[in-house]
């Protein structure tokens, strides 16, 4: 054995030489030999083969060999023995070599199994946040529609002005931003609640119930949470969030269907001006089903030439002479059925449809501005266009194509297309002045802006909003109102239109505020191109104080 060339028969004496007897003797083997075949020559029964197995086990490698025997016996029984101890040693190592591969196997399965699990946590997490994606989200959602009865709620929640947010603070601070809002909502939400980052500042949460006030409650406290201030790498920001809530209505509920009544929702709440919640209801579909209508009429309008302009004049208060026309857009569909601009320009607004119907009013606006001497045409750019990359560029490129200066051109933006993103706005805004635009502030008065803040951009013109006007006579303080924003405006060497002028009172009222313009129904209705250029030649609309005068051919008389 200490050689490596272990025995593989033995033949052993029962009875020995005084001393250890064979059954002693089979024991002190046994023990240092566990395969070794032992045979016991034996011509008495001193011991009973079952007490020799006891000390020298296993019995089936124990034989008996009764004497007399003859030496071909011996021989046979050796030879028989030496093979069978061979085959047990090939199969033993063999045994052996098949536990070590067993083992490999099993550490290689375990090592397995880890790294499959990792891989499918990290295909289920959002790297950014750690909690769910949206692949985890929509097969919980899924999971749970699966059982019949389960309660199930839906909250879609979006970070309002983001993108603004991240051109402010930058990259890496907006990515802390997120992950600290994101823990926040966690720790917010109601044990069993699943809350998942969707995308870029979009997360969801999944709660377990379908009651409207509990998961309102949730939104609530969702709401007040993204409103806080935050302190993110040395900034301080005041993000907010908007909310769209939809639940388990009834056994048949699909995923996506939740998914969309929750997207819808949300939508709500970002159109009743952000930072709040909505729960989904019908008529939200409804609102949606004539969206779809409109967006699919409106690629045919696009196709069709459906689309046309009307000119509304603004009139300068000091002698009635038309500046300029605001250029609306109307789409008259094929029945004859004429659709305003509010229906379909915040549909379009939703989608890319808003930069094919924005650049056919410019090409047209300032075609048809070429052809009159004089007036500029003001043209309205929803926030979208504003935004859009390369506006200055195809302005520019469009006006040269018209034949039209620049000066001519007035483009009307709202609050909401500066505020969104300050320092971008004020870019544009500087670079449409470099090329010799005009930019005018419309419906101002509605927003927020004060005058203050206006001073930061470029702005030639603001248009004092219809309601204000339409006020005068009725709130003492709307008179005050445009009266204070007049006159700063002109100390800021702004020019100001007052929109909506529906009677003689009104124009007095603005001509005293001291509106330096004026547009509306009193002063003429939004008209075709032909007639707005057949005005040109009555150049005195209306003068002040006569209402009824119009001075033909006055173009030397207006001065
Ligand atoms: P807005 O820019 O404030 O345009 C003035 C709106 O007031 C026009 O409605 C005009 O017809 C109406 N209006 C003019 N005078 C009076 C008046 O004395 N009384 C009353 N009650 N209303 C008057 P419209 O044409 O339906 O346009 C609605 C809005 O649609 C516009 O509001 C503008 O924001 C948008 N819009 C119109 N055309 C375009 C366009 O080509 N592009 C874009 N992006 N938006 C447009
Ligand atoms: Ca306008
Ligand atoms: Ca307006």
């Amino acid at each position: 054995l200490r050689d490596n060339r272990p025995y593989s028969v033995v033949f052993l004496d029962m009875r020995m030489p005084p001393g250890i007897d064979g059954k002693e003797t089979a024991r002190r083997i046994r023990a240092l030999d566990p395969d070794v075949h032992i045979v016991m020559v034996t011509g008495f029964t001193d011991h009973s083969p079952q007490s020799v197995a006891q000390v020298a086990p296993p019995v089936e490698k124990l034989f008996y060999l009764a004497k007399p025997f003859d030496a071909s016996e011996i021989l046979q029984l050796a030879e028989a023995l030496d093979a069978r101890w061979r085959q047990d040693a090939e199969l033993a190592a063999a045994r052996a070599e098949l536990r070590r591969q067993m083992a490999e196997m099993e550490i290689l399965n375990v090592e397995l199994a880890a790294s499959e699990a990792r891989a499918r946590q990290a295909a289920l997490r959002d790297p950014l946040t750690g909690v769910a994606n949206r692949i985890a989200f929509v097969g919980e959602l899924a999971r749970i529609l699966a059982e019949p009865e389960a309660p199930v709620g839906v909250l879609f929640v979006d970070l309002d002005r983001f993108k603004s947010i991240n051109d402010t603070i930058g990259h890496h601070a907006a990515d802390e931003l997120v992950r600290t809002i994101c823990r926040s909502i966690e720790h917010a939400l109601p044990p069993g609640a699943m809350l998942a980052r969707m995308g870029g500042d979009e997360f969801a949460v999944l709660a377990a119930t379908s009651s409207p006030d509990e998961l309102g409650e949730i939104a609530g406290k969702v709401v007040e949470i993204c409103a806080r201030p935050y302190g993110v790498l040395g900034n301080m920001v005041q993000p907010s969030a908007s909310v769209g809530v939809a639940w388990r209505q009834g056994v048949e509920c699909s995923a996506p269907e939740l998914l969309r009544h929750a997207d819808l929702a949300l939508y709500a709440a970002k159109r009743d001006g952000r930072s709040c919640w909505r729960l989904y209801t019908e008529a939200l579909d409804e609102t949606a089903k004539v969206r779809g209508m409109i967006e699919q009429g409106l690629l045919q309008a696009l196709k069709n030439d459906e689309l046309h302009l009307l000119y509304q004049p603004i009139v300068r208060q000091s002698d009635g002479a038309i500046a300029g026309f605001e250029a609306l857009v109307r789409w008259q569909r094929e029945d004859g059925e004429v659709i305003p601009p509010g229906a379909f320009i915040p549909v379009a607004e939703e989608s890319n449809l808003i930069h094919q119907i924005g650049d056919w009013v410019i090409r047209r606006a300032m075609t048809d501005c070429a052809t009159w001497n004089g007036p500029y045409v003001s043209i309205n750019l929803s926030p979208r266009q504003f935004r859009r990359l390369n506006l200055v560029e195809s302005l520019v490129d469009e006006a040269r194509r018209a034949g039209v200066e620049p000066g001519r051109v007035q483009l009307e933006i709202t609050e909401t297309s500066l505020f969104e993103n300050m320092a971008s706005a004020a870019e544009v805004l500087e670079k449409l002045r470099k090329e010799g635009f005009k930019v005018a502030l419309d419906d101002f008065g509605t927003g927020y802006a004060s005058l203050v803040y206006l001073r930061n951009f470029e702005i030639d013109c603001i248009k004092i909003d219809g309601t204000f006007v339409a006020d005068v006579g009725d709130r003492p303080q709307s008179p005050a109102i445009v009266n204070a924003i007049a006159h700063l405006a002109r100390t800021l060497g702004m020019s100001v239109v007052a929109e909506g002028v529906e009677d003689v009172f009104q124009q007095q009222a603005m001509r005293m505020a001291g509106c330096g313009y004026l547009q509306g129904y009193y002063l003429g209705r939004p008209m075709d191109v032909a007639s707005a250029t057949a005005l040109l030649s009555v150049d005195v609309v209306r003068t002040a104080g006569d209402p009824t005068t119009t001075t033909s051919n006055g173009r030397q008389a207006a001065g």
